[in-house]
């Protein structure tokens, strides 16, 4: 009788802290990120572009509370040519001042110019992780919101044009937050998590640091959570890298306190798939985007 008790007490708060259903599945998010792959490449101008802007649009007009298309155009430095591009912004609570804001790139490279096989390089990826991996995490979370609204506003983005740019050349990549950054849709969130490559099955987080620059009371935060959540293998609260990626546009012309979480090393420091033909769902795993999904959902329910 005594065990019993026991496992009532330690059961009970549990119940309490969540609604029932509200959990982040990874063989959901896998799902989203399979989905994705189906559509073949989704670099700007493809076939694939077109498909996953009509997906995400009709997965925030069934999930969301309002979908906004923001268009404008951007500059492809490999093809030498203007490029139609749209940020696709999912909004709850759309009148609420206090929000906060989840973004991830839904575009793929154009070219895998870290390929190893040069003839190669000048062909597009399939970026599962890169690209794929974050967009998977926001519908899955999208599905979990319908459920369980937000109580304070939400806008989740899928930015365009992120990953055109050619290396070196800052300006030509993380083309739609820097538009959006420039034309921000009111009220603006306060604070902001950028996500990408979070799919690598050999998943380490570490500080970015141009995030810790910016906000880093919301890196400890979220690193906090993440070893609270049993995931201190994986968040490691050390600066390891500077990336330049959504975030940065997004503090320095929006600002708009926005950290990232990305996995640089894909798979790890010995190898690397990165911009490469291997950015497959072989590479990836659902535990890596169940992981990171249950973390955001957790900062998210404690937003009040
Ligand atoms: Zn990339």
């Amino acid at each position: 009788m005594k065990s019993i008790k026991v496992i009532l007490i330690l059961i009970f708060p549990a119940l309490l802290l969540s609604q029932a259903g509200d959990i982040f599945s990874g063989s959901r998010a896998w799902y989203h990120l399979e989905k994705q792959i189906e559509l073949g490449p989704r670099y700007p101008g493809s076939p694939g572009h077109k498909k996953i802007q009509k997906m995400l649009m009709e997965n925030g007009q069934a999930l969301g509370d309002t979908v906004i298309v923001q268009p404008f155009t951007g500059w492809n430095p490999y093809a030498k040519t203007f490029v139609p591009l749209n940020n696709i912004i999912v909004r709850y609570h759309p009148e609420k001042a206090r929000r906060i804001m989840l973004s991830a790139h839904y575009d793929t490279r154009p070219v895998a110019d870290l390929d190893p096989d040069y003839s190669r390089r000048d062909q597009p990826i399939l970026g599962a992780n890169d690209g794929g991996s974050g967009v998977a995490i926001l519908l899955t979370l999208m599905e979990l919101l319908k459920e369980n609204p937000p109580s304070i506003g939400l806008d989740l983005i899928f930015w365009d044009g992120e990953d055109m740019g050619r290396p070196q050349h800052n300006h030509e990549f993380c083309q739609g937050s820097r538009y959006y950054a420039g034309n921000i849709i009111l009220p603006k969130a306060q604070e902001g998590i950028v996500l990408d490559m979070v799919g690598d099955a050999d998943l380490t987080l570490y500080y970015e640091y141009y995030s810790m620059q910016h906000h880093p009371a919301l890196m400890e935060k979220i690193w906090k959570l993440a070893n609270e959540l049993g995931y201190g293998h994986i968040f490691i609260p050390e600066i390891k890298s500077y990336v330049y990626d959504d975030h940065v546009p997004l503090n320095e012309i929006g600002g708009i306190s926005t950290i990232n979480i990305i996995d640089f090393a894909y798979p790890n420091k010995n190898h690397n798939v990165w911009h490469t033909h291997d950015d497959t769902p072989e590479y990836c795993s659902p535990y890596s985007l169940e992981v990171v999904g249950n973390v955001l959902l957790h900062w998210l329910r404690q937003q009040k």
